[in-house]
């Protein structure tokens, strides 16, 4: 690492039309240890301790989950699928872990578990399943990544660190893919590279685990069987909602059949125990009351990410119709309105869903970027503040508070945040921008 962190910024002219996304975040701490494989109980080359994962899972997951629109709105299925992953996670083999569960709002259809535990479900994939045993086969599964460590084991081989240190990455199938450079400037941070691209093997070991630990928690293995069937049919029928799912999860006729064969061997004991179908039928009924509303923003992000933007609007505006306060809904005809250059109508809907859901920062991160672009700088700037203040960490919340500030005249304030904001990101041309300015206010000799 250079001794000056911006001496290895070239100097460059950017304008104000030119904002790209390609922030990088500071590598994380990393540390040579041998540690034990929780799961096996042999030796294992670890770079990454304990310590680090849950430092890496509180620093992305929060900015994860509010690119997935938050957790929902919804105490009772969030306190439902925290009992049933919590149960589990207490008779796994890292029980000391600080597990946490939710249902995100976002509608593709995705789970998904940061080295520390905190693991998510989305609303598209709550809606796929079709009893608790296949929830808890599910959460079983992503239990199993964070046992057997295999965010740590894949830093380790140095398979993830390059994708860590050159910035958070995001992968198809999420609105940010669709959006591309849009989606920072947008708020949208997805940790895709810590979440990302299990192996073939990681995918074995993570089913079976699931499936002990599920079996373990008094389920009939025929819900795991039931997941893997679901997940195979949708792995057969390409589509952006299950893209996310199938690059990091690797779905294959293998899994379905090993499913099929430990449940008919090894838990054949347990393989008519019980689903809890009419439990999760009841938990989820709210979800499931809102599936059309789901269907169209589906639809409506399809269309997004094809840059039809009428027609994405067209399904948000449907799906507004069904769901009038959707917090997802209302963000993502904000999104289509401000990726059209339409940044009042954008802003409307962006004001309408923070009062859809006030304590989720995205939407203020939406606002903000709307009223920069209407050179409202002051209001944009407060919008920036409240974001952060919710959602401490995103990089580009700091630029553009700099940004902000600089639109004001306000030289002193926006050199400090341009300061901070390399501190944090020392390359693309966000940081440029910074740097240029920072050496014409003569703040960098
Ligand atoms: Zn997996």
């Amino acid at each position: 690492m250079p001794h000056n962190p911006l001496s290895r910024i070239k100097k460059g002219a950017l304008t104000r039309r030119d904002f790209l996304w390609l922030s990088s975040l500071a590598a994380a701490g990393f540390m040579f240890r041998c540690a034990t494989d929780p799961v096996t109980g042999k030796k294992q080359f670890m770079l990454v301790s304990e310590d680090t994962e849950k430092q890496i899972d509180q620093q992305y997951s929060p900015l994860q989950f509010s690119t997935d629109f938050g957790a929902v709105q919804d105490s009772r299925l969030n306190s439902y699928i925290s009992q049933v992953g919590n149960k589990m996670a207490a008779a796994s083999h890292r029980p000391h872990m600080p597990y946490s569960f939710r249902v995100v709002n976002a509608t593709y259809v995705n789970a998904y578990a940061f080295p520390g535990g905190s693991i998510a479900a989305t609303r598209g994939i709550m809606l796929s399943l079709e009893n608790e045993a296949e929830l808890a086969s599910l959460l079983g599964h992503e239990l199993g990544h964070v046992n057997a460590r295999h965010a740590a084991e894949q830093m380790s081989k140095g398979q993830l660190t390059q994708a860590i240190v050159g910035g958070i990455s995001v992968l198809a199938g999420t609105q940010s893919a669709a959006l591309g450079d849009l989606a920072g400037q947008l708020g949208q941070i997805s940790a895709g590279a810590l979440l990302a691209s299990y192996s073939r093997d990681n995918e074995r070991e993570a089913d079976a685990l699931g499936m002990t630990y599920m079996v373990g928690a008094g389920y009939g293995s025929e819900g795991f069987v039931g997941l893997m069937e679901m997940l195979n049919s949708m792995s057969k029928h390409k589509s952006t909602t299950v893209d996310l799912l199938f690059a990091t999860h690797p779905m294959s006729q293998e899994r379905y059949d090993t499913a099929v064969q430990t449940a008919n061997t090894k838990y054949k004991a347990a393989l008519k125990g019980p689903l809890y179908k009419e439990r999760y039928m009841d938990h989820t009924a709210g979800l499931r009351a809102k599936k059309d509303a789901i269907e169209e923003i589906q639809n409506g992000e399809k269309m997004l990410a094809e840059r039809k933007y009428d027609a994405a609007s067209g399904h948000f505006r449907q799906a507004l119709k069904k769901a009038p306060d959707d917090y997802v809904a209302l963000c993502m005809m904000s999104i289509s309105n401000l990726a059209q250059k339409q940044y009042a109508v954008g802003r409307q809907y962006a004001e309408m869903a923070q009062t859809a859901y006030p304590q989720e920062a995205q939407a203020y991160h939406l606002s903000g970027f709307a009223n920069v672009q209407l050179k409202d700088f002051a209001k944009a700037y407060e919008e920036f503040n409240a974001y952060e203040r919710m959602l401490p960490g995103n990089p580009n919340t700091i630029f553009f508070k700099g940004y902000c500030q600089e639109g004001m005249n306000h030289i002193e304030q926006a050199a400090d945040e341009y300061q901070r904001y390399l501190q944090v990101v020392r390359q693309g041309q966000y940081a440029q921008h910074a740097y240029k300015r920072l050496v014409d206010w003569g703040y960098i000799k």
